[in-house]
C-alpha cells in the first residue's frame, strides 16, 4: 500500500520525458466504470496476482475502456512466464512459437495473456527495409510499454485497485482525441509497416486526429506494406473491414494515399466509379451488422469488394467467344489468383466467393425447376444478400431482386403464380390451364432449408437477418 502511494507520487511527480515511470491514475481521475470489465478478464489478473505475480489489463481493451466503451475483448499483460501462466488454469493453451502467448478460456470467452516483452535489441534481425524479423525476448512492464504502437493502446489497468497505469501520454492523447505512435513514427514504422494500416484504422475507428508527426510519414512509407508477409496484411485488413467503420477506414485508407499500390484490392475498389456504389452498399451493411454483433463472413465481404473486377472480366471473356458461365468461371480465376499474391486469400474464403458469385446468373433462370433447386442451395441466402446489392446498386433490374424476394416468401400456389408470370410473355392473359402438382422437392421443405440456410453457421451475407 505504501509503495503504491509512493510510486502514486513520483508517478505524478517523472519528468514528461521519463517513460520508464508511470503516470498512476485512480479511480475518480480516469473514470473507469468498473461493470464494463469482464468478470474472466478479473478472474485472470487476480489469479496471477495471487500467485505473486504482477498482472493488468492491457491494451485496446484499457482504452476503450477510458473511453467509456464496453471493449469487444480483454487482453492481459503480466510478468509470469508463459509455464508459469499455464499452470494457474485449467484450461489454458499455448499459443506461437516465437513469442509465445495464452490463451485462457472460460466456456466460448477468451481472454489472451502474454509475457511482457523486452526492448527491441539494435541486433534483431531484420529484412533489407528494415523491418524486425524476429524479437521475442521478455522484459519488464516499461519496456513492454515501449514496443507498443500507440500511446492511447500503451496503458495498464489494474483492476485489483482501479488504478491506470501510463508510461507515454496516453491519458492526454485520449482527452484530446490524437492517435500519436510511441517513439520516432519513421523508425517504428520502418520495423513493422503493419502500423501504417492500424493508424487509418483507429483514426477511423475511433474518430481521432493523427498526430501531424506521426502522420508525415504515412505517405512516403507507403510502399514498405509490400514487404509484410501477404498473411499479416490480411489479417490487419480484415480487422479494419470488420471494425464496424470499413467504410470510413477505406475513405481514410484515400485520404493518407495508402490505397495507391498498397493492395490491388483496394486500387481496384477505390479507383472504379462503377463498382463504388456496390462496394459502399456493402460496406454500409457490413458496418450495419458489426454494430449489431450480427456475424459477417469475409468470403461475402470479399466476393463484394472485388465483384467489379470479376464482372469487367466476364464481359471481356464474353466478348471474346467464351459462353457465359464458362466466362464467369475464368473471371473469377483471373481475380483470384491476382488477389492471393498480396491478400493471401483462404482457400476457405476464395471458394466461398467463388460460390457466390457462380450462383448470380442462376438468379436470371426464373423457369422451371431451376428457382427451387437454387432455394435448396445451401449458400442460398449468401448468394440472394448479394443478389439484392447487385440490384440496389443500380448494376442490374430491381425487378429481379423482388421476384426472388417474393418466391422465397410464397408459399407453393405463390410460387406457381411466380413462375407462370415470369414464363408468360408480357401483355398474355395467364394461361387458363391446371396448375402442375408441386414437385416433392418444392415448397414448404425448399423453404425450410433457406431458412436454415440462414441461420446460425450457414448464415453468411451482411445484409442476411
Ligand atoms: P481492437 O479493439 O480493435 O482489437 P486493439 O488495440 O486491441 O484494438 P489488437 O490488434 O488486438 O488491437 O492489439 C492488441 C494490442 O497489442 C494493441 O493495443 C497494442 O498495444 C499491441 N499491438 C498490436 N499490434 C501491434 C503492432 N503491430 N505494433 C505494436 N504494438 C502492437
Ligand atoms: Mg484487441
Amino acid at each position: 500500500m505504501i509503495k503504491k502511494l509512493i510510486r502514486r507520487i513520483l508517478g505524478k511527480k517523472q519528468s514528461p520525458a521519463d517513460n520508464t515511470v508511470p503516470v498512476v491514475l485512480g479511480p475518480k481521475e480516469h473514470g473507469i466504470d468498473p461493470r464494463l470489465v469482464s468478470s474472466n478478464a478479473i478472474r485472470v489478473t487476480q489469479t496471477l496476482q495471487e500467485a505473486g505475480f504482477k498482472a493488468f489489463l492491457v491494451g485496446g481493451a484499457v482504452r476503450d475502456l477510458l473511453l467509456g466503451v464496453k471493449p469487444k475483448d480483454f487482453d492481459v499483460a503480466t510478468n509470469a512466464t508463459p509455464e508459469q501462466i499455464k499452470r494457474l488454469f485449467r484450461r489454458a493453451f499455448i499459443i506461437g512459437r516465437r513469442f509465445q502467448i495464452v490463451h485462457v478460456m472460460f466456456g466460448q470467452d477468451l481472454i489472451e495473456v502474454t509475457t511482457f516483452r523486452g526492448t527491441t535489441s539494435a541486433d534483431a534481425p531484420k529484412d533489407a527495409h528494415g523491418r524486425v524479423l524476429r524479437d521475442n525476448t521478455f522484459g519488464n512492464q516499461h519496456e513492454d510499454a515501449v514496443r507498443r504502437d500507440f500511446t492511447i493502446n500503451a496503458m495498464y489497468y489494474d483492476p485489483a485497485d482501479q488504478t491506470v497505469l501510463d508510461y507515454h501520454g496516453g491519458i492526454p492523447d485520449i482527452r484530446s482525441r490524437t492517435l500519436r505512435i510511441i517513439g520516432v513514427p519513421e523508425a517504428r514504422f520502418r520495423e513493422d509497416p503493419v502500423r501504417l494500416l492500424r493508424v487509418v484504422r483507429f483514426a477511423a475507428k475511433l474518430d481521432f486526429t493523427i498526430d501531424p508527426a506521426t502522420r508525415e510519414p504515412i505517405k512516403i512509407m507507403a510502399p514498405l506494406i509490400n514487404n509484410v508477409p501477404a498473411a499479416r496484411v490480411f489479417d490487419e485488413m480484415l480487422k479494419l473491414l470488420l471494425s464496424g467503420h470499413a467504410l470510413a477506414c477505406l475513405k481514410q485508407l484515400r485520404k493518407e494515399g495508402l490505397h495507391h499500390g498498397l493492395l490491388p484490392l483496394l486500387d481496384v475498389v477505390l479507383e472504379q466509379p462503377l463498382g463504388e456504389k456496390f462496394v459502399r452498399l456493402a460496406l454500409a451493411s457490413t458496418d450495419e451488422r458489426v454494430r449489431q454483433g450480427k456475424p459477417v463472413s469475409p468470403g461475402f465481404l470479399f466476393a463484394s469488394l472485388l465483384w467489379h473486377q470479376v464482372v469487367e472480366k466476364w464481359k471481356a471473356y464474353e466478348a471474346s467467344g467464351e459462353h457465359s458461365l464458362p466466362a464467369l468461371h475464368l473471371a473469377a480465376d483471373d481475380v483470384l489468383d491476382a488477389q492471393t499474391d498480396k491478400l493471401a486469400l483462404q482457400r476457405k474464403i476464395a471458394g466461398d466467393m467463388r460460390d457466390i458469385w457462380a450462383m448470380q446468373p442462376r438468379f436470371d433462370r426464373r423457369v422451371g425447376k431451376s428457382p427451387y433447386k437454387l432455394l435448396e442451395n445451401l449458400r442460398f441466402r449468401a448468394g440472394y444478400d448479394f443478389l439484392m446489392l447487385r440490384c440496389a446498386s443500380g448494376e442490374i433490374d430491381q425487378e429481379i431482386g423482388d421476384w426472388w424476394t417474393a418466391f422465397q416468401e410464397a408459399d407453393d400456389t405463390g410460387r406457381e403464380a411466380l413462375l407462370a408470370r415470369k414464363t408468360r410473355p408480357t401483355g398474355e392473359e395467364a394461361p387458363a390451364r391446371k396448375r402442375r402438382r408441386k414437385s416433392p422437392r418444392s415448397g414448404a421443405k425448399a423453404a425450410d432449408q433457406a431458412g436454415a440456410g440462414s441461420s446460425g453457421a450457414e448464415r453468411t451475407g451482411p445484409a442476411d437477418e
